[in-house]
This record gives structure tokens, sequence and C-alpha cells, in this order.
């Protein structure tokens, strides 16, 4: 059989354009080295509850085009993102609000907590020169003592003082008593888990699973006109120029003979007292109450190469060599690049429906 289309990774990116692609009247077919479909989204049925497999995935946008779109796969509940962080065991409201700041200044309006704030972030005068820094000259000491600063150095592995103050542009603060984590007026958690949604993006498209299309690219790229790569970009090319640098992160998940282990989705670990940054609990994303429960812990760790990248380390040596492999990417006669690791940028799913479809309305005119 003669394809259209090789998509190489059955991600979101990937069944997106395939879904569009499927839609116009082309035929697919899709690859993937892992076991399954889904990509990071993967979600996994444990005792009826659907597991977020590679952490904790929540829809949302602002466009109300990308909603209605999702919908055609899905119904999504009313989930609303309301983690909380956990530093020596007392526990912080997030993102930094009202809440957050009676807790830990006990002040009680907002002119008194911004009062708390200005005073603060006076410590830092001039331009700052580190993550350090920039942290407290937007937030002030306590709060990112208590909330930012562990739990950074746990995610990126190295000190804020030595991280660069542009991997923070802004830190929302928020003078109101509200939980929800995201502004996004639309917001939710797929019925039946992320695994159905590109199930049903891929219907009618032909799936491989298991297969590493780098190890076989040649007969692969023969059996279509073009092909969609959403692998790692640097891997493409055998990392030749050098290799582009990621964060990973590694996943334990416990399954529990009890109903209601933490109470709520998300808990941020902020200090050092535990070694993962995250527990998520992933019943309660779709309110279930079911016997048991299922947690999983986040660790991050350094990634190096034959360890699944996660985010991109988007500094300049990283983009400088980002763009040269970039640019020998376009100049590709039959291969398109896409996605997360195509792109080499941390995309929530929002953004990766939304470029998918550019892509495939692209594709589609040419
Ligand atoms: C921990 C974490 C939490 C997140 N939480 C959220 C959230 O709450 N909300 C949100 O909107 N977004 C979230 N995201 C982002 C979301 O995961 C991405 O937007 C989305 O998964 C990107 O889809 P993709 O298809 O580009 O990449 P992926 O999902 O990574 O899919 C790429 C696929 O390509 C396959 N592949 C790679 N190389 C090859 C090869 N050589 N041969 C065959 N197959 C290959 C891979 O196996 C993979 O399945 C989160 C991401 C992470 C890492």
């Amino acid at each position: 059989m003669h394809y259209d289309y090789v998509i190489v990774g059955a991600g979101l990116f990937g069944a997106v354009f395939a879904h569009e692609m499927r839609t116009r009247g082309k035929k697919i077919l899709v690859v993937d080295r892992r076991s399954h479909i889904g990509g990071n989204c993967y979600t996994e049925s444990i005792d009826g509850i659907n597991v977020h497999k590679y952490g904790a995935h929540i829809f949302r946008t602002s466009r109300r085009e990308i909603w209605e779109y999702m919908l055609r796969f899905a119904d999504f509940n009313n989930f609303v993102n309301s983690p909380i962080a956990n530093f020596h065991g007392k526990i912080y409201n997030m993102p930094f609000n009202m809440n957050t700041f009676n807790r830990i200044w006990g002040v009680v309006t907002p002119a008194e907590a911004q009062a708390k704030i200005d005073e603060q972030r006076r410590e830092i005068v001039g331009e700052p020169r580190n993550l350090e820094e920039k942290a407290i000259s937007l937030v002030g000491r306590d709060v990112y003592e208590i909330l930012i600063k562990e739990y950074t150095e746990k995610q990126w592995g190295r000190p804020c003082r030595e991280l660069p103050a542009s991997i923070i542009r802004r830190l929302p603060v928020r003078l109101i008593y509200d939980n929800n984590y995201f502004n996004d007026p639309y917001q939710g958690i797929p019925k039946g888990g992320y695994t159905a949604i590109v199930e049903k993006m891929l219907d009618g498209c032909d799936v491989r699973l298991g297969v590493d299309y780098l190890a076989d690219r040649e007969k692969l790229s023969n059996l279509a006109d073009r092909v969609l790569y959403t692998g790692a970009i640097d891997e493409y090319y055998g990392r030749d120029m050098g290799s582009l640098e990621y964060r990973s992160l590694r996943f334990e998940h416990k399954r529990m003979a009890i109903r209601n282990f933490q109470g709520v989705a998300v808990v941020n670990y902020t200090s050092f007292a535990e070694p993962y940054t995250r527990s998520i609990e992933h019943k309660h994303f779709e309110f279930g109450d079911q016997p048991t429960t299922v947690v999983s812990y986040e660790y991050p760790f350094e990634w190096s190469p034959g360890v699944e990248p996660y985010y991109p380390i988007n500094d300049a040596r990283n983009q400088a060599l980002y763009e040269k492999y970039r640019q020998r990417a376009a100049a590709e006669p039959k291969t398109v690049f896409g996605g997360r690791l195509g792109t080499y940028r941390y995309t929530d799913m929002q953004d990766t429906v939304i470029a998918a479809l550019e892509l495939a309305n692209k594709e589609v005119a040419k």
C-alpha cells in the first residue's frame, strides 16, 4: 500500500495532523516507537481511574474554536486546576494569591499583601542577574524561599543563582482569593481520558506501534509521498552538529488500597525534604470515587542520549544549535518537522493543536 503521508509520532501533534489529512481523503500511516498511541498525553485506565502516565495533563485554552475542536473528540468535565504546595508539611495555595499571602504573612486585604510584596522586592536593586534575583524582584524573599527556590532547584538540577533570570518572565500574583491556576476561559479533563481522543483522531489511519522510524527510515519513507516527523530534530540528524539539551522526568506510579490519599489532584513539593517535585492523584481529575487510588510521583533529572526528553532547555547555546538544525530541516524535500520535539520548544496541548492545524492547512495549500 502506498500512502500520502507517513507520520512519525502518534502524539497529539501527529494525531491532529493525521485526522486533518485523513478527512481530506489522504492515506495515512502513523508509526510510533512506543507501545501505545497518545505520546505524552497517554492515559491508561487502572481500576477505572484514568492515569496520566507522563504527568498531569489539564487541557485549557482561551480560543473558543480550539475548545470546540476538542469537543468533537470528547466531552470535557469542569475540572479546575487548584494545586497546593507542601513546604515542610505546611500547605499553601497556588498560584500565589490572597489565600497564599494570608497563610504566609497573616495579611487579609489586597493592600496589605501588596505592601508586603513591595517592601520585600526592594531588596533587589538594578537589573536582576539570575533567577533568584529575578524572582525576589517580582514577589519578594518569603514567597521565593517557601514556594520557588527549592522546587526550581529540584526541577533544573542547579542553584537558582546559576540559572538565567530569563527563565521567568513574570510570576503571576493575584490579589484576589482565587485558587484557579489558569486564566483561560475553557478548561477541563476529557471524560474517558486522552488516549480515547487520540484513538478517535487516528480513526481511518493505519497505525504501527513499537516502530522506530530512524531505525528503518528509508524503507518507511519510501512508503509515502511525504513524511511528518515529530521526534527530536537533533536525533533525526544523528546529533552530528551536537546534542540539544533537555530535562527529563521519571515517574513512579503507586496503586494504593485507599479511597483518598491527598485530597487534591496536584501537590507541588517545594522543599528539598522530598526528592520529587510533584505528586498527582489521578482520580481527582475526574471526581472519582473508586475504592482504590493511583498516585504518581515526578522526579526530574538530567537528560542524556537514550533517555526520554521532556523539557527543552531553551538557553542561548541550545537555541543557536536548534537554529542550525532547523535550517537543515527546512531544506528537506519530502519531510516536514512538527510537535514539541521536532521544533524544540515546550508547547501546551492547545498550542500543539493550533500548530498541527496550521501545518495541515499549509500542506493542503501546497
Ligand atoms: C510532564 C508534562 C506535563 C504536561 N502537562 C500539560 C498540561 O497540563 N496541559 C497542557 O496543555 N500540556 C501539558 N503538557 C504538554 C503536552 O504533553 C504536549 O503539548 C503534547 O504532548 C505534545 O504533543 P507532541 O505530539 O508534539 O509530542 P509527544 O507527545 O512527545 O509525541 C511525540 C511522539 O513521537 C514518538 N517518536 C519520537 N521519535 C520517534 C521515532 N524515531 N520513531 C517513532 N516514533 C517516535 C514518541 O514516542 C512520541 O509518542 C505537559 C507535558 C509534560 C512533559
